[in-house]
């Protein structure tokens, strides 16, 4: 459906996105995800006609619209700032768009329905005597009562508390489908994108760094950066000491032993971490036949169900956490200070490049 192909966006000496390329499908849910400044925004307000590229185009449906105007192109935009006008009511804030579009002013309540706000209760209120979360609400029942054909969305629910948020999460995922309309979604928040997206693209510096689907980016991160960037990996960096058929044995500095990994038969790279999530890790107070290494415990915290167990390598220089069930704690006696091992089953482990 829109086809971005060699993007580039330069301020003065700054080149905030670099060489971009790629396509979004009719229908999709896709998420631009990548630490702050790594030009996620500017792609979204290029992608609106808010902002010119200094280089490449956008096709959409094979039409060049690079130079097409925001209001001629089929897109609405959510803003983290949310711009609702203060001075009218939620009602005359989502009718805005049906009167521009000469539209049945109606339908206004069917929109506000639509991201669960009784149209009884709030359509007379002005948006200063709402909640943030449903501020959030109405900018969305607004945005989506463009009818646009994409939908972008940027950090629309950063400013929520945790509970919300996973609300309106829900909600989005389930008017995607509802509504069959594409999205685009831009979050630092990988885990925010994991939940909504079918695809995410991760950015970094202005440069796509890998796409895929939720699984593909989590399960098989081709670069220690995405593999990273979730917050719940520990990295060891390692060399390739042999491959042979379907096997590569890794050696680290940081381990003792050297590590059997089934490899990637898709991959010639030049692998240089190994990445072992917290949820693959255990501590125990004795090492076991899987990979394990000797560590000493710093904290124990709470988490749902799970612990998060906080470790140091008994060298002092490296530090690993454990995602792993409050009860294993409790039944294997674990608590801060002891000396154990953190073990984990080599075939969880996933090989990338820097
Ligand atoms: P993100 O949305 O991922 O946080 P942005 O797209 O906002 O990143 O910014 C990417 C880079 O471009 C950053 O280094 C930022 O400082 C720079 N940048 C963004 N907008 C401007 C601007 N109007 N003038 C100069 N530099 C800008």
């Amino acid at each position: 459906m829109l086809q971005i192909r060699n993007l580039t966006k330069q301020y003065g000496k700054t080149e905030a996105v670099s060489d971009v390329s790629f396509d979004i499908d009719q229908g999709e849910f896709v998420s631009l995800v990548g630490p702050s400044g790594s030009g996620k925004t500017t792609i979204l307000r290029i992608l609106s006609g808010h902002l010119s590229p200094t280089d490449g185009t956008i096709e959409l449906r094979s039409e060049d619209i690079t130079d097409t105007s925001p209001q001629q192109r089929p897109t609405s935009q959510v803003f983290q700032s949310l711009a609702l006008f203060p001075h009218l009511t939620v009602r005359e804030n989502v009718l805005f768009p049906i009167r521009l579009q000469d539209r049945d002013a109606q339908q206004v309540d069917k929109w506000l329905r639509r991201v669960q706000l009784d149209p009884e209760e709030y359509a007379d209120k002005n948006p200063a005597e709402l909640s943030g979360g449903e501020r959030q609400r109405v900018a969305l029942a607004r945005s989506l009562a463009y009818e646009p054909d994409i939908l972008l969305l940027d950090e629309p629910l950063a400013s929520l508390d945790y509970v919300l948020r996973k609300e309106l999460q829900r909600e989005l995922t389930r008017l995607q489908t509802k509504l069959g309309r594409t999205f685009v979604y831009v979050t630092h928040s990988l885990e925010a994108a994991m939940l909504l997206s079918d695809r995410i693209i991760v950015l970094n510096q202005g440069t796509i760094v890998e796409q895929g689907t939720p699984s593909e980016i989590y399960n098989q991160p081709e670069t220690r950066f995405v593999a990273d960037f979730m917050g719940d990996a520990n990295i060891f960096p390692i060399s390739v000491k042999s491959r042979t058929n379907g096997h590569i044995e890794v050696i680290s500095d940081s381990l003792d032993t050297e590590i059997k990994l089934s490899a990637r038969s898709d991959l010639a790279s030049e692998f240089t971490h190994m990445v072992v999530r917290h949820t693959q890790c255990e501590v125990r107070p004795d090492p076991t036949e899987a990979t394990s290494l000797a560590v000493e415990i710093d904290s124990i915290m709470f988490k749902s169900n799970n612990a998060i167990v906080e470790t140091t390598s008994l060298d002092g220089a490296n530090r690993y956490v454990s995602e792993m069930p409050y009860d294993r704690v409790h039944e294997r006696g674990l608590s801060e200070g002891d000396e154990c091992y953190i073990q984990w089953d080599p075939e969880s482990a996933i090989l990338t490049t820097e």
